[in-house]
């Protein structure tokens, strides 16, 4: 659409005000929405799977880990930034999901960037599910790699792409669990496509991790990927860990080489120690309290089940996501903030969020919602449902 001329000469980002009155009139313009310490609502919009992020041994650890350290970790991690909590959290989540090492970062978005640039480089290419994450396909950008979006979720898709390359080096990459609609992909399939055409498999694991196998090892243990020589692993400390950060998981030697070449690694600060502190707590009640992610499922399927039964458009309930689509971004959006107002707090998804055209409300499962609470959440989303 052509901008409109501006008057005023001195008014540079007068321009900035076209784009936003489109924004408006499309229903996509967004608002922070502020919560108390406290809220009076239920929360079923965030990605606090397991419940840990107020578990009194994971806030107890982040508070003396602050008495500790300090605020900060006061550089990169390859100068003064890394601490004995970090080396310890690494340790543990490398034992955990069975791979050789681990590397955190100070979120997951930047775990991602790293792990696409160091695995992917002008003259690679990306086989890419068509649905994965904006932290994945950034890193592609940055990577100068050659991409090719796959049907989603369809190995057989990724097998024509890798075949019919020119380059010679390949790299897949998908999520495990889908964030949009909490749909999982075939990982043990996907990886047989790949040994068979010679390409390595990078997998962002953050909505797996925690939720997906019978202790939350995640999707990629789950599927018996771990400590292959092939897969490299990312995840987020800040959904079922509860926390904050990032970290890549895999093969030692690509884990030492993300942690020499990754520009989001090299030149940023390291994590918070309070932060690394409470992930590593979180993660030792996951593996003190196994139950939690059978839990966070259960939840998840009943919620599913009883919107689908009330006649909703639900995707599907693999995990810890239930997704259920609107009409509209201006109606979607519209049913959110009426669950708001009603005392239940959903997501809403909209372009350019969503990986095609339909906006969607989120619902997360979480392993302490109380039946009160998803019996009152159920009501609420029927009831100002736009369908
Ligand atoms: N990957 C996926 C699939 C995600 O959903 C997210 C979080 N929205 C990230 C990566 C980024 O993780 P973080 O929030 O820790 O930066």
């Amino acid at each position: 659409m052509e901008t409109e001329r501006h008057s005023d000469p001195h008014d540079v980002f007068a321009w900035i005000d076209d784009s936003t009155r489109r924004r408006d009139r499309a229903g996509l313009t967004r608002r922070v929405q502020v919560r108390g310490p406290r809220p009076n609502v239920i929360d079923f919009g965030g990605n606090d799977y397991l419940g840990l992020t107020r578990h009194p041994d994971v806030v107890h650890a982040v508070a003396d880990a602050s008495l500790t350290w300090g605020a900060g970790s006061t550089g990169s991690r390859l100068a003064t930034g890394t601490t004995e909590v970090h080396v310890e959290l690494e340790r543990e989540l490398a034992e955990f999901t069975g791979a050789e090492a681990a590397l955190v970062f100070s979120s997951g978005y930047l775990a991602n960037l790293g792990a696409v640039t160091v695995l992917a480089r002008p003259g690679t290419l990306i086989a890419s599910d068509a649905f994965n994450h904006a932290s994945l396909i950034d890193g592609y950008r940055l990577s100068g790699a050659d991409v090719i979006d796959t049907e989603h979720a369809d190995p057989q898709a990724l097998e024509r792409v890798l075949a019919a390359r020119e380059q010679q080096r390949a790299v897949a990459v998908t999520e495990s669990v889908f964030s949009v609609d909490g749909d999982l992909v075939d990982l043990r399939a996907v990886l047989d496509v790949c040994r068979r055409q010679g390409a390595g498999l990078l997998v962002d694991d953050a909505h797996g991790f925690g939720v997906i196998g019978e202790r939350g090892e995640g999707a990629v243990t789950a599927a018996g990927l771990a400590g292959s020589p092939d897969v490299v692993t990312t995840i987020t400390l800040s959904k079922s860990l509860g926390a904050q950060g990032g970290a890549v998981i895999g093969p030692r030697r690509v884990v030492d080489h993300v942690m020499n070449m990754a520009r989001s690694f090299l030149f940023d600060t390291g994590l918070a120690p309070a932060s690394a502190a409470g992930a590593l707590a979180a993660l030792r009640v996951l593996r003190a309290e196994p139950d939690r992610p059978a839990r966070t499922r259960a939840v998840a399927v009943a919620l599913a089940e009883r919107l689908t039964a009330a006649g909703l458009p639900v995707t599907e309930a693999q995990a810890a996501v239930v997704s259920v689509r609107g009409p509209s971004a201006a109606q979607t959006a519209q049913w959110a903030e009426n669950c708001l107002a009603d005392g239940v707090k959903v997501a809403c998804f909209r372009p350019p969020s969503v990986p095609d055209r339909f906006s969607r409300i989120r619902l997360t499962s979480r392993a302490d919602l109380t039946e009160a609470e998803i019996d009152r959440a159920i009501d609420v989303v029927v009831k100002h449902s736009p369908w």
